[in-house]
Order: structure tokens, then sequence, then C-alpha cells
């Protein structure tokens, strides 16, 4: 059979719900003159300490997730030397940043029942050099927090979120973002949970980390100097104490950060309601659907990674082939990284070593879950699954 044109518009894989609120505070923001950082990235930080529930909270604006975990890492003085553990079914965002510092990066394996990091895997990989670990909440469901954070109190290591997935996402009935890490970071690319086409935010209770994060995400430039000696900073007066980074976010991705933030609860209520029919749609199927939260916490339903049973019929490369011609975007998340050339061939890595992460990654595939989609939608990629599992 050839490849088809298909019958309806391509259902893409992930679509931004962007509104009139945020068109008309992006002009709003051209209006007023004062397009880069400025009063919009203010509100959106203060917005987003409200959003977790705890104002206190510092709020970082950054130009990506990418900067805010690199200045994170670089707040917590990690170096050469220093050894970081994540996990290898990540993007290859959460790891390269500690390159950029120098530091080495030790991959783990995932707990095939969840597809996050495994803690137990974690402790086996800590070394005298381990400085810090970055779990990745998958998917948008919450890495077993509890039990990393446990295992940094015991060896005396920093813990940074990678929350890229997780708003708003719980561990333990508490907000990821809230939890007793030392920083936890959002995206906001265009096809996160909120977006403000590229943007990031980085969380910490910790004042030191968000004094150093906020002088390093601009420049390196700093005004508290001047403080010490006179009640009034000039407004031209800096001090350059570091060779700082151009991370800032500008008014116009905080203008769309703002209302997306508001729509957070509904986009997240729309795409929960979607990974439920979903689960029930595939019971019979032979796939494992995407593993669900516990009773009572929230995911944040980022993805929804499908894994094709062995007698499924046909290989992941055709199921995605043949959803496509169906005229269904689906996606594969991730390449795991130790076969990525770069991070295989640094490391020696070999696909024995994390069997989770390379089984799950042989047969997944995402499909499509996003707060646009019609309930027509939904049902169009239930139907084109069944049809291309031949169910
Ligand atoms: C998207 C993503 C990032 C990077 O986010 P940016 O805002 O694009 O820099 C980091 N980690 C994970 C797991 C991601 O999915």
């Amino acid at each position: 059979m050839t490849a088809a044109a298909p019958l309806l518009p391509f259902l893409p894989f992930a679509a931004p719900e962007i509104g009139d609120e945020e068109i008309a505070e992006v002009v709003d923001t051209l209006k007023t003159g004062w397009v880069t950082t400025g009063p919009k990235a203010r509100r959106f930080e203060a917005d987003f300490a409200a959003f977790l529930g705890e104002p206190s909270l510092h709020c970082i604006a950054v130009n990506s997730a990418t900067a805010g975990l690199h200045l994170a890492l670089e707040a917590l003085g990690i170096g050469p030397g220093d050894e970081v553990i994540t996990t290898t079914h990540t993007f290859t965002a959460t790891a390269e940043v500690v390159r950029y510092l120098g530091a080495d990066v030790k991959l783990v394996d995932i707990d095939p029942a969840t597809l996050n990091i495994d803690p137990a895997l974690v402790e086996r990989a800590i070394t005298p050099a381990t400085k810090a670990i970055i779990p990745v909440h998958y998917g948008g469901l919450a890495a077993d927090m509890p039990a990393l954070l446990a295992i940094a109190r015991r060896h005396g290591l920093k813990v940074v979120e990678d929350a890229a997935h997780a708003l708003p996402t719980t561990s333990a009935g508490r907000l990821v973002g809230t939890l007793d890490s030392d920083a936890t970071v959002f995206s906001f690319y265009a096809n996160k949970t909120i977006t403000t086409g590229e943007g990031g935010m980085l969380v910490t209770r910790d004042a030191a980390l968000a004094q150093r994060a906020k002088v390093m995400r601009l420049h390196g430039m700093s005004r508290d100097a001047f403080d010490r000696f006179t009640a009034t900073v000039p407004s031209w007066y800096y001090e350059v104490i570091a060779p700082g980074f151009k991370y800032n976010l500008t008014d116009i991705a905080a203008a769309l950060g703002i209302h997306q933030l508001k729509k957070a609860e509904r986009f997240q209520q729309r795409r929960a309601a979607i990974a439920e029919r979903y689960a029930e749609a595939f019971a019979a199927l032979p796939l494992t659907p995407a593993p669900m939260a516990p009773a009572g916490e929230r995911h944040a339903w980022h993805l929804y990674p499908v894994q094709l049973a062995d007698d499924a019929g046909l290989s992941r490369e055709r199921f995605i082939e043949k959803l496509f011609e169906l005229g269904i975007g689906c996606s594969v998340h991730y390449i795991p990284l130790h076969q990525q050339p770069y991070w295989r061939d640094r490391y020696a890595l070999k696909a024995e070593d994390f069997p989770h992460s390379q089984r799950a990654y042989e047969r997944m595939a995402s499909l499509p879950i996003y707060s646009r989609m019609s309930d027509a939608d939904v049902e169009r990629v239930i139907a084109g699954v069944r049809a291309v599992l031949g169910a």
C-alpha cells in the first residue's frame, strides 16, 4: 500500500494554545516600548511564586530551561572534577549543562514502571566525586523525590530538578517547585505545558543561590557593591563580578507567560482527561499505556508515551509511519543519551548497561496530548492506534 494523503487535516504531535489575552499582553508590551526584561518579567516571576503557593520562593525568569539548569549548577559551584548523576532517558539539555561547567555526567537507568530515574541505581553510581543529582520528572510524572532527597541527604549531594515537563505536578501532595531540593527548573519551550515561545523559570528557596543566579543571568553584573557605601545607587552604576551569561527573559515572552500561567490548571485538566480516555481505550490493545500518577497525585501530562507489546505485530518505526499516513503526528521521547554519539563515546556507554531505558526506547511512541485537541481529535488518535494495531 502506498502512503495516501490523509483525509483530514494533519493532527500535529504538539501545538500551543495561545489566546487573545496573550496576544493583547504582547501588543501592550510592544506599545509601552519596554521590550526586554522589565516589569512584565518581574510580574511573571511574582505570579509564578504565587502559582506554586509560596510567595517567598525566589523565581528567576530565564530565556530557556537549559539556561536555568546551567545557572543553578553554576551557583552550586559544580565544576571540573565533579560528577553529576542523571537519567539516560532524557533530553540532552539535562546533561549538557554539566559539561558546560567542565564537570562529568554519570547516566543511570530508569525504573521501567515509571520511566523515571531509579533511585537504587543513583545510590550505586555515587563516587567521592559526585556532587549533585538531576532528577527529571519524565513526561510530567514526578520522579521518586522522597527516595532521591533521602539519598542526597545521606551523601551530602545537591539536587536540581529538571521540571521541564512538570507544571503542574505533585510529589507526596506538594507541587514540584516547592520540594526540598536545591533548585527546580521549568521550561516554557513551544511544546511544553505552558509556553513563552522560548523561556524557563529557575525556582529556589536558597537566597544565596538566587542571588548568584540573578547576577550570572545578566553578564555577571551586580549593583550590590554600591549599596554598602550609599543608600541610593545611581541607575548607571554596576560592577562586573564574573564572566556571566545572557540568559534573561524578555518582557515580550513574559507577556505570554503571565496569561499562559493563568490557564495552566485548565490546560492540565484537559490533558489529564485525554490521558484517562487513552488509558481506557488502550486497555485491551497490545501496548503499555503511559504510567499513571499514584492516587491523589497530579501528573502534568506533558507526554503520553505508549510502548508496543512484543506481540503488537509491527515495529515502533512502522507504528509511527502508519499513524503519520493517517494524518496523526507522533514523536519519540527520547533517544536515550547512552545512544547519542557524544555521550556514548565520551563515557564508552553500552546499551546493555541501560536495559530498561533501551527496551522502552525501542518500543515507545509519544501520542498527541495537548489542550487544543478536541474530543474528535482524541477519538481520531484512538481509532488510528486501533487500526494500526489491527484491533
Ligand atoms: C525541553 C526540555 C529541556 C530544555 O528546555 P528549554 O527551555 O528548551 O531549554 C530540558 N529538559 C527536558 C527534559 C526537556 O524536555
